[in-house]
């Protein structure tokens, strides 16, 4: 059995690369932070496409309570690993810096960065006694351009992009590869109540994209193919930032 974890699998981009990772013969773990009915039907989904999973609620910026999840799931689990991990879990609180509660900045923060230390720092121990993993960190094309009025998120997907730059560097030669998809704007929840209109006319290819879109790069990513790949990131946003 191969084991997957995706973080946020419960809606939107984590969703669709749970299935995709299911279709690619994961056994997959879908976590969530709130939302069970809607993580079940990601579930669902999974053993549609021909695999089974499991869902684990935890708060990734929460560092003991996914300690205490993972490890029991660890102890459960004698001489399994997970092999695959998809840091996808994330929350926009936009606002112009100069006001923005300090809440709104360390909610993203937290859940971006020390959601990324705590999950990854659990797995990583696995993934290099066995030499083999494959870590995909959710950024955004904010964390590389910067974006007016998401001063937190830029800062947190940046940092993301660079947490995944040097710790690609820290285990390749474990035979673990580490990168990140920067998407542009794709429809989920988290861009409803944006005016789609008007923001795909500042899009080369005229349109959002689908959580499937990202899916396909992360699963290449994911992929034997795709080893040699490492400390990159690769943007999915139709062309708005090149
Ligand atoms: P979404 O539809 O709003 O889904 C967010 C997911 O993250 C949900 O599964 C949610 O779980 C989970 N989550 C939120 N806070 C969490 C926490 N503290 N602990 C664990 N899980 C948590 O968002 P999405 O658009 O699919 O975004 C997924 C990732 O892609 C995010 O990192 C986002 O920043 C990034 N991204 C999205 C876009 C876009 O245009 N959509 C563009 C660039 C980057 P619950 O269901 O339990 O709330």
């Amino acid at each position: 059995m191969k084991y997957a974890l995706v973080t946020g699998g419960s809606r939107g981009i984590g969703r669709a690369v749970c299935v995709k990772l299911a279709c690619m013969g994961y056994y997959v773990i879908v976590n969530c932070v709130n939302n069970l009915p809607e993580a079940l039907k990601t579930l669902e989904l999974v053993r549609r496409a021909g695999q089974d999973g499991e869902i684990m609620m935890f708060d990734v910026s929460n560092g003991e309570q996914v300690r205490k999840t993972i490890e029991e799931w660890q102890d459960a689990h004698p001489g399994c690993y997970i092999e695959v991990l998809v840091n996808n879990a994330g929350i926009r609180r936009d606002n112009i810096l100069a006001l923005m509660p300090q809440e709104d900045w360390n909610q993203v923060l937290d859940i971006t960065l020390k959601g990324f230390y705590n999950v990854t720092q659990l797995l990583l121990p696995s993934m290099m006694r066995r030499k083999y993993g494959r870590i995909v960190n959710m950024a955004s094309v904010s964390g590389l351009s910067g974006i007016q009025g998401q001063t937190n998120y830029s800062a947190a997907k940046g940092g993301l992009i660079a947490a995944t730059k040097a710790l690609a560097k820290e285990v390749a030669c474990k035979n673990i590869t580490v990168n990140a998809v920067a998407p542009g704007f794709i429809k989920t929840d988290m861009v409803e109540g944006l005016d789609e209109e008007a923001l795909r006319k500042t899009i080369p290819a005229n349109r959002f994209g689908t959580p499937e879109e990202v899916a396909e790069v992360v699963g290449f990513l994911v992929s034997n193919v795709a080893g040699y790949i490492t400390g990159d990131v690769i943007s999915i946003c139709g062309g708005l930032y090149t």
